[in-house]
């Protein structure tokens, strides 16, 4: 038979367990003196979408091809794309679309993730930067794509296992490419008339 007030009794004692233990626990200390203290970034910990560059130049190593499927599946539709007319060559050297406009609206922004799990191109992944405030009511947290853009060392850094993963799959594409272009010039080498 339940015992009335029990789990307020074991809540109690969880609580008594924690205060007390924190003066000789360090690992029950479930809070630091922020911003002076810091708990380390999680590789898992997400906050805002960021756009992915590879290479030096930012805005010629984007990969988003602007699909807008990202725009179309965000929730609150805080993604704002417009397309660009001229194209540019992707790391395979295929020519593709690019995002003449591409905002993010971060003060809309759940940080949901979606963007990143529907982008076919591993052109938007999560950043773990939260301290985005600022004095600007106007426009502050409206990111353009030259803000969004971080460089594939910076993701690396913040999320190394999943980086890695994408990394690997992007030279194996890279190889097959390769290869398919080198058989195809090997081919038409060998229609040619001897002259
Ligand atoms: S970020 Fe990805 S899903 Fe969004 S427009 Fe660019 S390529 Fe498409
Ligand atoms: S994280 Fe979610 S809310 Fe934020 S831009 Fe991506 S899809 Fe939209």
């Amino acid at each position: 038979m339940p015992v009335f007030g029990a789990g307020i009794m074991k809540g109690m004692r969880e609580t008594a367990r924690n205060f007390f233990g924190s003066y000789t626990d360090v690992e029950r200390l479930t809070t630091v003196q922020y911003p002076e203290e810091r708990l380390p970034v999680q590789e898992n910990a997400r906050q805002f979408p960021f756009l992915v560059y590879d290479g030096d130049d930012p805005m010629a190593g984007l990969r988003c091809v602007a699909c807008q499927i990202c725009e179309k599946e965000c929730p609150p539709q805080c993604i704002i794309i417009e397309k660009d007319t001229v194209k540019k060559p992707d790391f395979v050297g295929k020519p593709q679309m690019q995002a003449k406009v591409f905002d993010i609206d971060m003060s809309v922004c759940m940080s949901c993730q979606i963007c990143v799990e529907v982008c076919p191109f591993e052109a938007i992944k999560m950043d773990t930067e939260f301290e985005l405030s600022n004095t600007d009511r106007f426009g502050g947290l409206l990111f353009d794509k030259h803000r969004l853009a971080k460089s594939n060392d910076y993701y690396r850094d913040i999320h190394p296992t999943e980086a890695a993963a994408i990394d690997r799959k992007r030279e194996e594409t890279l190889k097959k490419a390769e290869e398919k272009a080198k058989a195809a010039a090997e081919a038409a080498a060998k229609k040619e008339p001897v002259a």
